[in-house]
């Protein structure tokens, strides 16, 4: 029967290459070899069938789309690199032209193009990704996808469809990578994934899940053309590991199975088939509404289950079907097999023809991959190849096969359908969460209102309280005061009785009535009426208190607040203003650097020297001479500007620019002797160290070595130095700089602490010498020139300890193992590295506790040298004289028959 489904309605397919199906196709280096997508989107065909019935799988307008054929050569085997060592392979492979070569012989060979040539190095990952990835993406987009793998048995058509990878995870075949992916993809609540294994063997299709299930029906949906397995068994798959189960288990049945019917699996076909089915939401819908056919309102996205299938082949080996068994069961099976597979070769024929028949229902194989070819899902095949030229006839006929199948087109066609249940679980869910909301709301609207209640009933309790208190306070104070009024009248009205007794006897007739009397309750009522209107006047006060206290209460809130403002506003104020400080000392301390620098390029030029920015080192001295000379330079003006407290607090500023620019300033006022002092008094020194210890930046650190090293100038500074762990930090930075600069302010500072007679023991125990030793990896030779200087400071000191009896032994130098450096630079090219060393040599030559270490390391041939070649005639004279004031050298030399 011609299937519909099978001719996809073009019938100029032949060769022709074809939009891909969608543009969500991902990475598929076969669509690199096609034009642009077509306008035809997932979402687009979803829409489209989305609206056509319950199941839309129905429908002529799906996406077109090719069947891809790849090509993968297996690597020559054990066998065949013996067997076939002297012949060449039977194909060559230009991958990069996606071309194979067939050879016919030494001098003729036919090419072909696929779709993608896999070389025998290809990895499974890159094959996963070019063969199945694009299928496995499709399924996940609700697509029915295909891969199948075809070629003769033993060219690795299982190796690439079905190795497990357990050992070696790159090995994993596209079963295993297409599971992970899929996996990968899918939501565990709303989304399912279940397998079916199957083994397709001489027409009869078996359970590899469930080996007494061994005669499965095919079932075709006479509406939709759907093939479906109903009697299979179907697992869901949840991980991976329970994949991997399923697989063995699969595999050890299909071992059985074979066994028993004393047969192998390369004359069977396994098929394996992954259902997904996913919950996905459609698209909003605008609805013209009834009343007004302009105004519309928006239905919610529906839910929609989209079921899709992956279905993995892995063919019976394709030899079978030109050859067939000799008898009986092997001549049934291998016409069996032969059905198959030659009923599949000829639907793909006459598919690729665009022929009217497709012969699909000739047997189960085809029937099963209804709509993988020139049905409704996007396929992609694996063709498999061998390398030996003696099987040149069966890899011919694979090729072939190939090649027929890329011409194949494919309608690609979405499977959606309404998910009702999932609606109404969704909406009820929603529900749920509007009511629980709902409830969370109402309660934190109650609460808000007890909040409230419970804060105006403490305020007004709090109002009556202090109004009652003033009141009593008030009430007191009259009652007081009117206790105090009657008292005064009763001591008044005694008073009168008093008076009038006395009256009486002195007169006959006493007249009660008489003025005196009523004067007195005149004087009575008033001071009561009086007694009464301040009592009033108290009233009113209290009246006018309790309006002012509840003024001010209502006021309390609003006052707060504004005060509030107003505090943030001010520190606003105040922070701006430091910043703004900040901003004009630093472009103040910008400027009168750049001014230095500039200052201190035209004293460079006009000397004729470098234009070195960090003065001090080398010459120390031309730093006093310059600020001796009365000339104030710019940076120094900067104490007067900014301040060097300021300056210092710049080192810490949270800028590294900033902090970059402070320690360059603060460098370059350290190398001026009149401000060394203030630098150290305002903590600068501290700081210094501090930059050491915690900054990695490079120039930070070189800047700031170099300051340290222009502060150890002086005497009291270096004692501070080595107070403050300097000489541990020195030591770190000396071990960790790669930088030459950095490693010669490092070594000046060293030099400088080299130079102290107090300092010696120290300075070794610190691992001063060891720093000053280990800087010469650096073979820079400003960096040598201050090691050099360092030792003969160090060597100075020594001899003039030892002179005055304050040490005796051997030089602490000879013990840290700078002799044999002293010696092979004695003779340096550079003249202040030379010089340095020379003095240090004469230096320690001058105790004869050195001598025989210094015979020994070669040193005296060194100062032999210098009393006859070095330039200067106080140093030729001084190695001269110490030689001879030695005994152990003077025996030596006589031994050497040396003479000075
Ligand atoms: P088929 O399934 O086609 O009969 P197999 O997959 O069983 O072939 O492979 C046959 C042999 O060749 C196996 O030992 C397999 O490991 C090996 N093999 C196949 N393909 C490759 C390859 N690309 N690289 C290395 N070995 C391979
Ligand atoms: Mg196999």
């Amino acid at each position: 029967m011609a299937s519909n489904g099978y001719r996809n309605g073009t019938g100029t397919n032949k060769g022709a290459i074809k939009p891909p199906a969608s543009s969500n196709i991902r990475s598929s280096s076969f669509k690199s070899r096609l034009p642009p997508s077509s306008n035809h989107s997932t979402g687009s065909a979803l829409r489209r069938t989305s609206s056509a019935s319950f199941t839309t799988a129905a429908g002529g307008d799906g996406v077109p789309g090719r069947v891809r054929v790849a090509v993968r050569l297996r690597p020559r085997n054990a066998e065949e690199s013996t067997a076939d060592a002297d012949f060449a392979d039977c194909v060559e492979l230009q991958p990069e032209l996606k071309r194979l070569k067939l050879r016919k012989n030494n001098w003729e060979s036919e090419t072909y193009e696929f779709d993608e040539v896999l070389t025998e190095f290809a990895s499974q990952k890159r094959v996963y990704e070019v063969v199945a990835k694009p299928v496995v993406e499709s399924v996940l987009d609700g697509y029915n996808g295909t891969v199948m793998a075809y070629g003769q048995t033993g060219t690795g058509k299982t190796f690439t469809l079905g190795r497990l990878g357990e050992e070696d995870t790159s090995a994993r075949g596209i079963m295993v990578r297409s599971m992970e992916e899929i996996l990968a993809n899918v939501s565990p609540e709303t989304d399912s994934i279940f397998v079916s294994y199957l083994q397709l063997y001489m027409e009869t299709i078996q359970d590899l899940l469930d080996p007494a299930n061994d005669n499965i029906s095919i079932v075709e949906d006479p509406r939709t053309g759907d093939v479906s397995l109903p009697g299979a068994t179907h697992v869901e798959i949840k991980d991976e590991p329970s994949f991997l189960e399923l697989l063995r288990l699969g595999e050890a049945h299909r071992i059985a199975a074979n066994t028993k019917l004393n047969t192998e699996s390369s004359r069977s076909h396994a098929i394996l088939m992954v259902h997904v089915k996913r919950s996905v939401l459609g698209e909003e819908v605008a609805i013209p509404s009834e009343s007004d056919k302009s105004s519309h309102f928006v239905k919610p996205p529906k839910p929609l289950v989209r079921k899709s299938k992956l279905v993995l082949v892995d063919l019976a080996g394709s030899e079978r079907v030109q050859k067939s068994g000799s008898e009986g069961h092997m001549l049934e099976e291998a016409k069996s097999i032969n059905l198959s597979l030659s009923a599949l070769g000829k639907c793909i024929n006459a598919l690729a023809e665009n022929s009217a028949h497709v012969p699909i229902r000739d047997s189960k194989l085809t029937r099963l991959l209804r709509d993988s070819f020139g049905g409704t899902a996007r396929t992609s095949l694996i063709v498999t190849i061998g390398p030996s030229p003696r099987h040149r006839g069966e890899t011919a006929s694979t090729i072939l096969f190939g090649q027929r199948a890329m011409k194949v087109e494919n309608m690609l066609r979405i499977k959606e359908e309404f998910d009702y249940k999932s609606l109404a679980r969704r909406l009820e869910i929603q529900l749920d969460k509007l009511i629980a909301e709902n409830e969370r709301q109402q309660k934190a609207f109650d609460d808000e209102v007890e909040r409230i209640n419970l804060e105006a009933q403490n305020r007004v309790s709090e109002v009556e309280r202090n109004f009652t208190d003033a009141l009593e306070k008030e009430r007191l104070k009259c009652q007081m005061e009117y206790m105090e009024s009657v008292k005064k009248l009763e001591e008044k009205m005694i008073e009168n009785q008093q008076k009038h007794q006395h009256d009486g006897f002195m007169k006959d007739k006493c007249n009660w009535e008489g003025p005196g009397f009523s004067e007195d309750i005149a004087e009575v009522k008033k001071l009561l009426e009086k007694e009464t209107h301040m009592r009033k006047e108290a009233e009113k006060e209290v009246n006018k208190l309790k309006s002012q206290l509840g003024q001010h209460m209502d006021a309390g809130a609003g006052g707060d607040a504004e005060i509030l403002k107003l505090q943030i506003a001010l520190e606003d104020e105040v922070h701006q203003k430091k910043k703004l400080e900040e901003e004009i000392i630093i472009l103040r301390s910008q400027m009168l650097q750049l001014t230095f620098e500039a200052d201190q390029m035209r004293r460079c030029l006009a000397r004729g020297g470098s234009g070195n920015a960090y003065p001090g080192l080398d010459s120390p001295m031309s730093q006093v001479r310059d600020s001796l000379s009365g000339h104030k330079t710019p940076v120094s003006a900067l104490f007067d500007q900014v301040g060097v407290q300021k300056i210092l607090d710049l080192l810490e500023s949270e800028d590294a620019n900033v902090r970059i620019h402070a320690v360059k300033v603060v460098a370059n006022l350290a190398a001026e002797e009149a401000n060394q002092e203030r630098i150290v008094e305002a903590g600068g020194l501290t700081s210094l160290l501090m930059l050491l210890r915690s900054y990695e930046d490079e120039t930070v650190r070189r800047v700031a070595a170099g300051a340290i090293a222009n502060l150890a100038m002086n005497e009291a500074n270096q004692e501070l130095i080595m107070v403050q762990g300097g000489i541990s930090l020195l030591s770190t930075t000396a071990s960790d700089a790669e930088d030459p600069q950095t490693l010669r302010m490092v070594a000046g500072a060293i030099a400088n602490l080299c130079g102290n007679d107090k300092l010696q023991a120290t300075l070794r125990s610190e691992g001063g010498i060891k720093a000053l030793l280990g800087m010469v990896r650096c073979r820079h030779p400003d960096v040598l020139s201050q090691v050099a200087r360092g030792i003969a400071n160090f060597a100075k000191c020594e001899s003039r300890a030892s002179t005055n009896g304050i040490r005796s032994g051997r030089s602490l130098l000879i013990d840290e193992g700078a002799l044999p450096w002293i010696v092979q630079n004695a003779n340096n090219d550079a003249a202040p590295i030379r010089r340095h060393i020379e003095l240090a040599l004469c230096h320690l030559a001058q105790h004869e506790a050195n001598a025989k270490d210094m015979i020994n390391g070669g040193a005296l041939w060194e100062l032999v040298r210098i009393t006859r070649d070095c330039s200067r005639e106080d140093i030729r004279s001084l190695a001269r004289r110490t030689l001879n004031s030695s005994l152990l050298f003077r025996s030596e030399m006589r031994r050497l028959r040396i003479e000075l």
